[in-house]
């Protein structure tokens, strides 16, 4: 097989050699951690009290876990480990105004994780001259300026075009006859349905690949892609709390997702003992990040279920592949690439007065997309009243959740006593997506 290499050397260096680069830039970071407030007591009290007290890499399962919550308790600055003044740039995670996790980058953290953008590209074949039109959204969410930045660095024409307006989308891969596209799955099923409409079709365009991810998808999602569109589609993993995109990535031999080992040591834990795991054991994926000085994470706990395969790579690449991501260990659901907590959605409104105690947070399908509804119920004088007066309400209600989880849900408004009232714990989301 033909394998495209960034970094060759690195890529492909033997297992003794990645682990002394893991050992001694763990020792690193380490001593940037031990500069934040969260970590110099999280690390003093097992001990470490400077980087030299890493003496193997086996020191690593000594420091404690790092979760959201400890994000967002310590937020805004208890994870930063520099000077203000050092910061290039500030990023969160996708969805969270209402809970805020963020992360600080220094320019050689944005540096480095251009770099594993760069590489990540190469893996699956892309080159310069590709022209690589970036449809996940920019802003904050590391999905637009991580892999716009990374395909920069390969030498691709790029088309910062963000996310939405499907008629755009359309017109400007035909307009600039793109190659390459950075998308939900979701996202590109849904394009690939509104193929036609204005009169361009497949054969217009000169589409050959797509980056896919921020979102669950199954092997048959992406198979389903590859024969609509005819193009080769590369899973795509990351999170911004380990830097966004660029943490595991497909090669061109597309059998799940290198992680750069040089870059991130990845373990796989039992979520409920906090055991590690064999390779190959399905547990919870925790990552620390080697190469971030300006937010140290160290045994981050992303709550997504994988497994790591013992065995090597057709590609000659030696750093170990991460399966898809099965599942979550938690209750966040990722709509459209966003991530939404039902706790979020709770929390707001649960503070309009109008709203009874019941509700329901409905997600399902409606062509490619996911839909998100919340059904509310609201007190019985309020719903006898005037219609102008509820359909302000309804928008109320949008308004707040928007402004909360970014994404804009369809609100129902109900009577009370109409939703299903459930004995016990209650039922509050119903995901009726397909699993397939
Ligand atoms: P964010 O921090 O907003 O980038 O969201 C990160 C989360 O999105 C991860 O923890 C995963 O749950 C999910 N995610 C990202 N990429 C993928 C992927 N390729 N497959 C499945 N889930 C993904
Ligand atoms: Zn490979």
């Amino acid at each position: 097989m033909d394998t495209p290499f960034w970094n060759r050397e690195i890529e492909t260096a033997e297992r003794s050699r990645i682990e002394q680069i893991q050992l001694q830039r763990l020792k690193t970071i380490v001593g940037w951690a031990l500069r934040t407030p969260f970590y110099r007591k999280r690390l003093t009290q097992v001990g470490i009290n400077a980087p030299q007290d890493i003496r193997r890499l086996q020191d690593l399962q000594r420091i404690p876990y790092t979760t959201k919550d400890d994000l967002r308790l310590n937020f805004p600055k208890g994870l930063l480990a520099v000077d203000m003044k050092e910061v290039l740039r500030i990023h969160s995670s996708s969805g969270t105004t209402g809970i805020p996790t963020v992360i600080y980058f220094a320019r050689d953290d944005v540096d480095n994780w251009t770099d594993l953008l760069a590489r990540s590209i190469t893996g699956t074949g892309a080159v310069p001259g590709d022209v690589f039109q970036n449809m996940m959204t920019y802003g904050m969410f590391t999905g637009g300026l991580g892999l716009h930045y990374g395909a920069e660095r390969v030498g691709m024409t790029v088309i910062p075009i963000g996310g939405g307006n499907t008629k755009r989308q359309i017109q400007t891969m035909k307009d600039f006859q793109t190659t390459v596209v950075h998308v939900t799955p979701s996202y590109l099923l849904h394009i690939h349905s509104r193929l036609g409409e204005d009169g361009i079709g497949r054969p217009d365009l000169a589409l050959r690949k797509a980056f896919i991810g921020a979102e669950p998808h199954s092997e048959n999602t992406r198979r389903k892609l590859e024969e609509l569109l005819q193009i080769e589609a590369y899973n795509s993993y990351g999170l911004s709390e380990l830097n966004g995109p660029g943490v595991a990535f497909e090669c061109v031999c597309q059998k799940d997702m290198h992680v750069w080992e040089d870059a991130y040591i990845a373990e796989v834990i039992n979520p409920h003992t906090g055991a590690v795991l064999k390779e190959g054991e399905e547990g919870e994926l925790v990552l620390t990040n080697l190469v971030r000085r300006a937010t140290p994470m160290l045994r981050y706990r992303t709550r997504d279920l994988a497994f790591l395969y013992p065995q090597g790579c057709d590609c000659g690449r030696t750093h170990r592949r991460l399966s898809r991501i099965l599942g979550r260990t938690d209750d966040m659901l990722i709509i459209n690439g966003v991530n939404v907590f039902p706790s979020q959605i709770e929390e707001k409104i649960m503070r309009i007065p109008e709203v009874a105690t019941n509700y329901q947070i409905h997600v399902d399908k409606n062509g490619a997309l996911d839909r998100l509804t919340v059904k509310v119920e609201i007190y019985p004088k309020l719903f006898l009243g005037e219609v102008a007066k509820l359909e302000a309400l309804k928008q109320k209600i949008v308004d707040e959740l928007r402004a909360s989880i970014v994404i804009s849900p369809l609100v129902e408004l109900h009577e009370p006593g109409a939703l299903p009232v459930s004995e016990g714990k209650a039922k509050r989301v119903v995901d009726d997506r397909p699993k397939d």
